[in-house]
């Protein structure tokens, strides 16, 4: 498998170890493993795939899991419910504060997710949202371009 040989970035591991540091946890193997993880991904990553990358690399499931979770309770990763009851974690934007959150592309064909830039609300929608309750997640379905040729073949 072409894991086994993947390069460690020691720029990367070092500015890893700061960010773990800097949020008051401590930068064991795992975390660091973790993070590389979530940094090099394009879409937030469920538990199963960032368990497939990491167990050939000696860590087990459980060990994945209690660490995304110690992640985001430290603030250095999202941890987002899309509707299927499968929680996806990504890396927050350090240039972003944590409570605000970009919307989701959910493909309703593949179940594929895609970070979405923000979404600005009009003045009336954002009333309204105000007025049923607090928002946390902002999902957009539809169909991904992958499936949208599939289907127009
Ligand atoms: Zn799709
Ligand atoms: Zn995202």
């Amino acid at each position: 498998m072409a894991e086994k040989t993947r390069r460690i970035d020691p720029e990367e591991v070092e500015t890893i170890r700061e960010l773990l540091r800097s949020n008051g946890i401590r930068a064991t193997p795992a975390r660091i493993a973790v993070m590389q993880e979530l940094r090099a991904a394009k879409s937030p990553l469920t538990h199963a795939d960032v368990t497939e990358k990491l167990v050939p690399l000696g860590f087990d499931k459980a060990t994945v899991f209690r660490n995304l979770n110690d992640l985001a309770d430290a603030d250095l990763i999202a941890r987002t419910e899309l509707g299927d009851h499968v929680w996806r974690f990504e890396v927050l934007d350090p240039d972003r504060p944590a409570g605000e959150k970009h919307p989701h592309f959910v493909c309703v064909e593949c179940g594929g997710v895609t970070c979405l830039d923000e979404m600005v609300f009009t003045s009336s929608s954002k009333r309204r949202a105000k007025a049923i309750g607090r928002i946390t997640e902002i999902l957009i379905k539809g169909h991904c371009t992958g499936c949208e040729a599939t289907i127009s073949k």
